[in-house]
């Protein structure tokens, strides 16, 4: 029986003779059901059209993007620390290239996941390279495939690795997290944010929505605290969810100043 993966958002769902009926994380407004109907796949089909793509980033990090582009189209990001390596979200695809790479730079300490649309196949890297997955504990209704290496924590910080520490910001999802490495960005200090900072196009803001797709914002109460969450955080770069998409100098700074336009806009401040 196959494993079965939404195509619209890469979640995968247990083996079955079929798929299920509908992806619930599709179904919910934050997502979508595209104009065709529910479409899925399966780890083979998607293994048989697809490969996963490597860039390194900086000496650290490694971001892994399969080509060409499935489901939402995120990038995973793979960090090394002297206590071992961490998987930044999740992909879908697992291709043999990627499992051998991994073990070549040591396999995975753990993986840690911004929020439920990149959970995807998280439970296939997790039993692959032995490790425990951190996913927060308030959005623990959107994982779809139970596996015994998911913990779910319920603070509002968790050090994973010493200088690396998964921050709830909520917004996006309950859980919303992001990761801080303080050894990011030659010591100054790195935000991997996924969508809960949503690295815009201009590469030195940032921005905060409830749905991505349907383009619905979230409230500037929500943008406030998530600001003033990571304000006693230092860090340079934020690397978000997408290839490219990533704040070279000033993160700290272009978070603040992103979120206090955004709440003006909101306020109705605008040109
Ligand atoms: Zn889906
Ligand atoms: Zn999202």
């Amino acid at each position: 029986m196959p494993i079965h993966i939404c195509s619209t958002c890469g979640t995968s769902y247990p083996n079955a003779d079929t798929p299920p009926p509908r992806c619930p994380i599709c179904d919910d407004e934050r997502q979508y059901v595209p104009r065709g109907g529910q479409a899925w796949t399966t780890r083979e089909k998607l293994a048989g059209g697809h490969v996963n793509a490597w860039r390194q980033l900086e000496a650290d990090l490694f971001e892994i993007h399969t080509h060409p582009g499935f489901g939402i189209g995120q990038r995973a990001l793979l960090l090394r620390t002297p206590e071992g390596n961490i998987l930044w979200d999740c992909i879908s695809l697992l291709d043999e290239a990627s499992e051998t790479l991994v073990r070549a730079l040591g396999g995975l300490r753990a993986i840690a996941i911004s929020h439920p649309h990149y959970y995807t196949s998280m439970q296939d890297w997790a039993r692959a390279f032995e490790c425990p997955v951190h996913l927060h504990a308030a959005d623990a209704e959107w994982v779809m495939r139970n596996d015994p290496r998911i913990q779910h924590w319920r603070s509002e910080t968790l050090e994973i690795a010493r200088g690396v520490t998964l921050l709830r910001l909520g917004g996006h999802f309950p859980g919303g997290t992001v990761l801080h490495w303080a050894q990011g960005a030659g010591g100054r200090g790195a935000l991997l944010s996924g969508d809960i900072l949503q690295v815009a196009a201009d590469l030195g803001r940032v921005s905060f929505l409830w749905s991505y797709p349907n383009m619905m914002p979230l409230s500037g109460a929500t943008v406030r605290r998530i600001a003033d969450t990571v304000a006693p955080w230092q860090f340079e770069r934020i690397y978000g969810a997408f290839p490219g998409r990533q704040v070279m100098a000033g993160g700290a700074r272009a978070v603040e100043r992103s979120a206090a336009r955004y709440i003006e806009l909101l306020e109705g401040r605008q040109p």
